[in-house]
């Protein structure tokens, strides 16, 4: 069992930086978020990783937030693409494991086939990075909105036709289902599929009846507790990126959490 806690994006200005704060701060993980666009370069890209793996500290990186696989532009299509593979490029110098990205919208477009357009588009982009010689995975994450390609279902589904990885992303989960969220069921079912790792965001939210509406600090809902004691319960390899405002604060909130059920951080 190990346990990776850590925020969404550096906790101050640069990457670099951020790398040595989560060190100090005693958290394990940083998401790098290229989510307004990609502007690190190859080079500050090794040199973050070099320093990450120094400090063994563990990176995963959020593509732009700004693409869709499924665009009815076939341009767009391929401009997602690209931001996808630049990302995974910057990822593997990083020593990013995972890629995280949102895949898809369904707009006006038929649910299926927007979903086997995606599908196929992660299976190019899966042979692009296999021939390039990356080591990351492509991780589509479990979206906030009904709008939004990415249901629990649509992404097993995904993982299961093309073997790409994923992003569990309970907060999403919570607002999807307006407020219901049942850990154990979530982790039956995805345990099979991810029985080495798991990668996944948390952090409380607030929705509405299309879903997500705002990431909140860790004193709302989803309860975290009781998802600890089932991470513990089950003994899980599992990295939790923090989403909320406050970032690594609530981080460091999952860590005390985890510390009062008995588990001890390296
Ligand atoms: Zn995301």
């Amino acid at each position: 069992m190990k346990i990776n806690l850590g925020p969404a994006g550096s906790p101050v200005a640069s990457t670099f930086e951020g790398i040595y704060k989560v060190k100090e701060l005693g958290l394990q993980s940083m998401e790098v978020q290229f989510s307004h666009g990609i502007k690190m370069s190859i080079e500050l890209a090794k040199k973050c990783g070099a320093e990450a793996k120094k400090l063994g500290i563990e990176l995963s990186l959020h593509a732009p937030y700004f693409l869709n696989l499924a665009s009815e532009e076939k341009k767009k299509q391929e401009e997602s693409k690209q931001r996808i593979l630049d990302s995974a490029e910057r990822g593997h110098y990083l020593g990013a494991r995972e890629i995280v990205f949102h895949p898809a919208y369904f707009g006006k477009g038929d649910k299926e086939k927007v979903f086997q357009t995606t599908k196929n588009h992660i299976l190019d982009m899966m042979e692009t990075i296999k021939k390039k010689g990356w080591n990351v995975a492509l991780s589509p994450e479990i979206t906030g909105k009904h709008s939004a390609l990415g249901s629990l279902d649509e992404t097993i589904r995904l993982v299961k036709e093309t073997g790409c990885s994923f992003n569990l992303d309970f907060a999403h989960l919570y607002a999807r289902n307006y407020g219901k969220i049942n850990y154990k069921e979530i982790l039956d079912e995805i345990q099979p599929l991810k029985s080495k790792h798991i990668q996944c965001h948390f952090s409380n939210i607030s929705y509405t009846s299309k879903g997500e509406r705002n990431h909140e600090i860790l004193d709302h809902h989803p309860p975290f507790e009781p998802l600890a004691k089932e991470i513990l319960e089950r003994k899980l390899n599992i990295t939790i990126i923090s989403e909320s405002p406050v970032t690594w604060k609530d981080s460091l909130k999952m860590k005390g959490i985890f510390e009062k059920l008995g588990y001890r951080f390296e």
